[in-house]
């Protein structure tokens, strides 16, 4: 095709050549024609030797804007040149939108990516692997990444050639974090590495695992002095009736504590499972007080002054049975600590200021030194374990209390003097506040 079209072109040429030298040629002799010939033939020469010095210098710095103007066959040779620019140019625009594209995803993903060449230098890394490892892309790249991610197990996982496994890595910067490592060879040997935090994850195992452990111990005590005194009872010739009966007793005990261990497990899986958000009504504080000072008093069985004010009529919306089972909790603990003689305070009373109401517990008992509080309503923490277990406790009342509070959108305050006693206060938000429906029962302790 082409070769036919430069054949056509320079035919083109050499037609009007030879027409023109031929016509000279006839009028003037041979020399004329001759002369004539070569007189064409170099300002065709000229012609072209301009063209081809235009070309060259426009080769220099191609641009379709500079592109020379001409006719006849360097026309098309222009003309095939500015395609091939054009077409060049959408490529290369195509090529860098398809780049920023993938620079784009990789910036926008959760996960760190960085990206090695084949001596571990770090070529690019997104925003999140920045974070994860502290680097930062512009002052780092080209840098060795061993240099910058100085744990030691990271170089060994790199040294080691075998990625068939994520590495856990611990990060003590910029902050302390749980990254789950991932490295891909790739293309020509780059590698790439990913990187996702798990500290959440991580936290939650520790958790779960903690929290099995607990509950195993947990059982595991007055599950073997069970079986224990089941072995007794079992080698004996002859059952005495008072040793059985004494048995039994203390068997019995050891069944109820593992009843109230499992109760409130339930408790606290129902508390924790979203599908289960509390049907909620308006509840009559001052009753549900009264009660609870009822449930204290037999709990105590007269050997402490229990009081109760109620200052307030307010009404919430809440869980009834919910909201008693972390008071009751309360009311429970300030008996089981608090040595016998003692004084239990109850109250419900209007909060301070913009907050709403307040169900509070004072006790005249042990108390808590300060560096336990922010601890006490974890799972199974204990102050004293002995007391506690002596005393029937789980380890599990304050974190129901915390879960139901936080189901109601309150807060758990405590204040504690050790030898003075303890109280414990749960403060309301105003929007909890529900109307007193017209025929409710005055107010009076
Ligand atoms: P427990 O079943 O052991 O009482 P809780 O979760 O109810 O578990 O309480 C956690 C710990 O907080 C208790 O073991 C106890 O050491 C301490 N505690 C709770 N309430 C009181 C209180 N009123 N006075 C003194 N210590 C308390």
């Amino acid at each position: 095709m082409l070769v036919r079209a430069v054949f056509s072109k320079l035919l083109a040429l050499a037609i009007p050549v030879a027409l023109v030298s031929a016509i000279v040629g006839a009028l003037g002799g041979r020399e004329a024609a001759a002369a004539c010939a070569v007189l064409l033939l170099t300002v065709a020469w000229l012609h072209q030797a301009r063209n081809l010095l235009r070309l060259k210098r426009w080769l220099k710095a191609p641009s379709l804007d500079t592109l020379p103007q001409s006719m006849g066959l360097w026309e098309d040779v222009y003309a095939g040149l500015a395609r091939l620019l054009r077409a060049q140019r959408q490529h290369a625009t195509d090529l860098s939108r398809a780049v920023e594209r993938f620079r784009l995803a990789g910036t926008a993903m959760p996960e760190g990516l960085v990206i090695l060449d084949g001596d571990d230098r770090i070529l690019w890394c997104n925003p999140a692997a920045e974070r994860h490892f502290g680097l930062e892309l512009a002052r780092d790249a080209r840098q060795q990444v061993t240099y910058l991610v100085r744990q030691p197990q990271f170089a060994q996982y790199l040294a080691a050639q075998s990625y068939g496994e994520p590495l856990i890595l611990r990060t003590p910067r910029p902050q302390e974090m749980v990254l789950s490592v991932q490295l891909v060879p790739y293309g020509d040997n780059q590698k790439l590495v990913t990187s996702r935090d798990i500290t959440h994850w991580e936290r939650v195992e520790t958790m779960r695992r903690d929290f099995v452990a607990n509950v195993s111990h947990e059982l595991r005590t007055p599950l073997t002095v069970l079986v224990g005194f089941l072995e007794t009872l079992n080698g004996m010739a002859s059952i005495n009736h008072d040793i059985a009966r004494r048995t039994l007793t203390l068997m019995s005990e050891q069944g109820t504590r593992m009843q109230h261990l499992v109760e409130d497990l339930l408790t606290l899986s129902q508390l924790e499972s979203t599908q289960n958000p509390p049907r909620e009504e308006a509840v009559d504080m001052a009753r549900l007080a009264r009660d609870l000072r009822d449930d204290a008093a037999a709990l105590s069985g007269g050997r402490h002054r229990i009081l109760l004010a109620v200052e307030c009529g307010d009404w919430v919306t809440g869980n009834e049975a919910e909201l008693r089972s972390a008071f009751g909790n309360l009311v429970s603990n300030a008996v089981r600590y608090t040595p016998e003689g003692g004084e239990i305070r109850m109250a419900w009373r209007r909060g301070a200021d913009s907050e709403g109401p307040a169900f509070s517990v004072q006790d005249s008992g042990i108390g808590i030194e300060s560096h336990h509080l922010p601890r006490l309503t974890e799972r199974f923490y204990r102050v004293d374990r002995g007391r506690s277990r002596d005393t029937g406790g789980t380890g599990l009342g304050l974190a129901i209390v915390k879960h139901v509070l936080g189901r109601h959108q309150a807060r758990l305050d405590v204040k504690s003097e050790p030898g003075r006693g303890s109280t414990f206060t749960a403060v309301f938000p105003q929007q909890r506040v529900a109307a007193v429906p017209a025929a409710s029962e005055p107010l009076s302790a």
